[in-house]
């Protein structure tokens, strides 16, 4: 079946295939006589579904032993409340603004920390920018670090995440990366926590992942609801309430979706972060070659994810977005804080798709100009 090539930034584009797969097993899991959504997640069926997902994304992004993985709901804004109630003691927090979602981070981090400093921010910038981590001035003492690597309204993306150590600062690193997770490996070695919702490059909505060093459980404010508690979600497996069984199923066929992928002689991971970089390049190399479309961000920390850009004369938007559906390129519309248009590449899309925009959008600069 031949679908549209779809640029949503989330709930965004899902493989084909595990589409496809999830649709034959609906009714019948493996010969269970039940579909996924309508079995006890305590049983055998649906234990040995989360215990392979988990498997395969430890495999697919390298987690190290001390690393746990979990398997929350709330999505990652709940995070930015469940981060400073397992791992704030209420004491000082640093966080970096890089743009709307660190924005947000640090703002409900405030009603459970005593102070949330801004170690860095590139709001002068209109979040254009990233700012150099040897410049970030980070607080003694401060609990942990927390940044958001691929800002997806504005995107700007950490290519490299930040060491702190060699900042002198021993504080955990806490990353939101909701938004590019196994888009790239990851270096965990720099890591504390890293959390990221599923809905855009891992599955649907309703599953929130978050891979934590073992050494920062069991520092939960007293007022944590249990079901948030990072040691309590550990120690159950995930399941000390009822996960949600079905996007948990379609993530772990999304991670075996990325197991399959190959480009050159890469694979996994590694075959998805080649695709994405020359997906990447193919609409940024045409956008800053046109003098129609323009995208703001500096070249150095562009998101390979999510690609905002504009159109020279802003009046012809409603066009281009109609003439883009009709053609099979659907939600371009830019984010409204934002504007412009946006197009999100996460995994699942493939490089023809790419094309396929870069395609129209030529034709489109050549009929209105
Ligand atoms: C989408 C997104 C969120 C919000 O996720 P919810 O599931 O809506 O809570 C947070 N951070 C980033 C970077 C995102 O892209």
């Amino acid at each position: 079946m031949n679908r549209p090539y779809n640029f949503s930034a989330g709930p965004a584009a899902i493989p084909p295939e595990v589409l496809q797969q999830a649709a034959a097993e609906m009714l019948d899991w493996h010969g269970s006589g039940m579909g996924v959504m309508e079995m006890s997640h305590r049983g055998r069926e649906f234990i040995s579904i989360y215990e392979q997902a988990e498997s395969d994304l430890r495999e697919l992004l390298a987690v190290p032993a001390n690393f746990r993985i979990l398997f929350m709901q709330g999505g990652g804004l709940a995070e930015n409340a469940i981060v400073p109630l397992n791992l704030s003691h209420a004491a000082t927090v640093d966080h970096v603004i890089t743009g709307s979602w660190s924005q947000k981070s640090q703002k409900e981090a405030r009603k459970y920390c005593s102070q949330v400093h801004i170690a860095a921010s590139n709001e002068a910038d209109g979040h254009t920018t990233l700012p150099e981590p040897a410049r970030w001035n980070l607080s003694t003492g401060t609990r942990y670090v927390q940044a958001c690597t691929n800002e997806t309204i504005h995107g700007v993306e950490f290519h490299e995440l930040p060491d702190l150590k060699s900042l002198g600062c021993d504080a955990p690193l806490v990353i939101d990366f909701s938004s590019h997770v196994a888009s790239r490996p990851v270096d965990w070695s720099r890591v504390g926590l890293a959390f990221g919702g599923a809905q855009k490059n891992l599955g649907p909505a309703g599953v929130t992942l978050v891979v934590v060093r073992e050494d920062l459980l069991g520092h939960a404010l007293p007022i944590c609801p249990s079901a948030f508690d990072y040691k309590i979600v550990a120690e159950q497996q995930s399941m000390y309430n009822t996960p949600p069984t079905w996007a948990i199923y379609i993530a772990g066929l999304t991670f075996q979706w990325i197991k399959r992928q190959t480009e050159g002689d890469a694979s996994g991971i590694a075959a998805m972060e080649r695709r994405n970089m020359a997906k990447a390049a193919l609409l940024y190399d045409f956008i800053d070659g046109s003098a129609f479309y323009a995208n703001k961000v500096a070249r150095n920390c562009r998101s390979r994810m999510n690609v905002p850009f504009f159109l020279a004369d802003e009046s012809r938007n409603d066009d281009f977005l109609a003439g883009a559906k009709a053609r099979g390129l659907l939600q371009l519309k830019g984010h409204k804080s934002v504007g412009g248009m946006r197009a999100s590449i996460y995994n699942a899309m493939p490089l023809a798709g790419v094309q396929a925009l870069v395609d129209y959008m030529r034709e489109f600069e050549k009929k209105n100009t």
